[in-house]
């Protein structure tokens, strides 16, 4: 067979999740919610099917849904996302990422990825025959917007920019944004902006989209996923919103990839967007389960990081122990009964730092056990 991606082993989040379930430890590593979405959302897809809507939805996804994306995002951002033109749903943010990254660079292309990187950044760049340049953030886990310049080459044709950003939490300020567009513009630049964690935002600072700056907006390809906001990651279900001719592109992969994405959902997801209140309510219910597992793990030696947005915490455990992040990870999974990923499983290279994060997506009784075995065992 040709060998795609030699040097790529399995995903950490399912390397750890199986080490989880092996030793019987409490999942605070791969990101998802361990409890039931909302039933409202539930009945919304039961009836979907019952009325009927189970074959194909048009490619670019089911209309209603697309126009209750793009009055979202048009209310919230100041957009003028047209909802036939520019908006497309997707098999979730992975799906939308991948293709955006097609649609925008090819062979010899170098596209920017800011490290610590969510995972499939780097082979979906790979797979578009592109390179991907890491551009480590600084100490604190701030974009630093000087090596980001000076990693620019004649060659770079576009950056992933990810906020509220997994794994550190860190939220992108306003200023960011204008350090980016003047960036994008003096080199021409295509943005993929994962914003996935959009609606997860704390302390009352607000989500800096590309969608909100008009020099950005064009030349974004803006990736979300219902499975985070709405807790139904297993469903699968996104979108990306993008102006015309990016979308155009996007659209001429996206046909001959996933074609059209899981009709039902589409329905009960654009249904239940009706209402604004489950995901105008999703920070402040993320903020309570970061407090609640904060105060817990203020009993422990580890070292809580700032956690401005996402549902995960990440903590320097130096203070406990010198071993290498992954092996760090597999001993508290194995040893204190707590799984969390191991950051080096975000970067290109080894890394020096003693940092893993933990998911909090979880119920308090999770929560609870968790940080009693944190405690006991640290
Ligand atoms: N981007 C980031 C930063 C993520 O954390 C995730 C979820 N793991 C994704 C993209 C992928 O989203 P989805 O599960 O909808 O494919
Ligand atoms: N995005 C999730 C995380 O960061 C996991 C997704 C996956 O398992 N690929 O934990």
């Amino acid at each position: 067979l040709p060998t795609k991606l030699p040097h790529t082993g399995t995903t950490i989040f399912t390397v750890m999740s199986a080490l989880a379930a092996e030793h019987g430890a409490v999942n605070l590593g791969q990101g998802f919610p361990d409890f039931g979405a909302d039933p409202a959302l539930l009945q919304a897809l039961t009836d979907a099917m019952a009325a009927g809507h189970n074959q194909y939805p048009p490619m670019t996804g089911v209309p209603a849904l697309r126009q209750a994306v793009a009055a979202k995002l048009n209310s919230l951002y100041g957009a003028h996302y047209d909802a036939d033109r520019d908006i497309t749903i997707t098999a979730g943010g992975t799906q939308g990422l991948i293709t955006a990254l097609h649609a925008c660079v090819g062979a010899g292309d170098e596209v920017l990825i800011i490290e610590p990187a969510y995972d499939s950044y780097d082979p979906a760049i790979r797979l578009a025959g592109a390179v991907p340049v890491g551009v480590p953030m600084t100490a604190d886990y701030r974009i630093d917007w000087a090596a980001v310049q000076a990693a620019i080459t004649p060659r770079t044709r576009a950056l992933v920019l990810n906020t509220p950003h997994n794994p550190s939490g860190r939220v992108a300020t306003a200023d960011d944004l204008q350090a980016l567009a003047a960036i994008a513009e003096q080199h021409d630049l295509f943005i993929v902006s994962d914003e996935v964690y959009e609606h997860m935002v704390f302390d009352g600072a607000q989500h800096e989209s590309v969608a909100r700056h008009p020099a950005l907006r064009e030349r974004s390809f803006l990736v979300s996923s219902f499975g985070k906001t709405f807790h139904v990651t297993g469903w699968k279900v996104g979108f990306v919103a993008a102006p015309p001719a990016l979308s155009a592109a996007f659209r001429r992969l996206h046909q001959y990839t996933v074609f059209t994405v899981h009709t039902p959902s589409q329905h009960a997801l654009a249904a239940y967007l009706a209402d604004p209140a489950p995901w105008q309510a999703l920070s402040n219910f993320y903020q309570a389960k970061r407090d609640t597992f904060r105060t817990a793990l203020a009993a422990t030696p580890l070292k809580l990081l700032p956690c401005e947005g996402t549902y995960f915490q990440t903590v320097d455990y130096s203070a406990v122990s010198d071993l290498p992040e992954l092996d760090f990870a597999r001993w508290l999974t194995t040893e204190v009964g707590v799984a969390a990923i191991p950051l080096a499983g975000f970067y290109q290279r080894p890394q020096e730092r003693r940092h893993v994060r933990f998911c909090f997506a979880k119920r308090e009784d999770t929560l609870a056990e968790a940080a009693r075995r944190l405690v006991a065992g640290l």
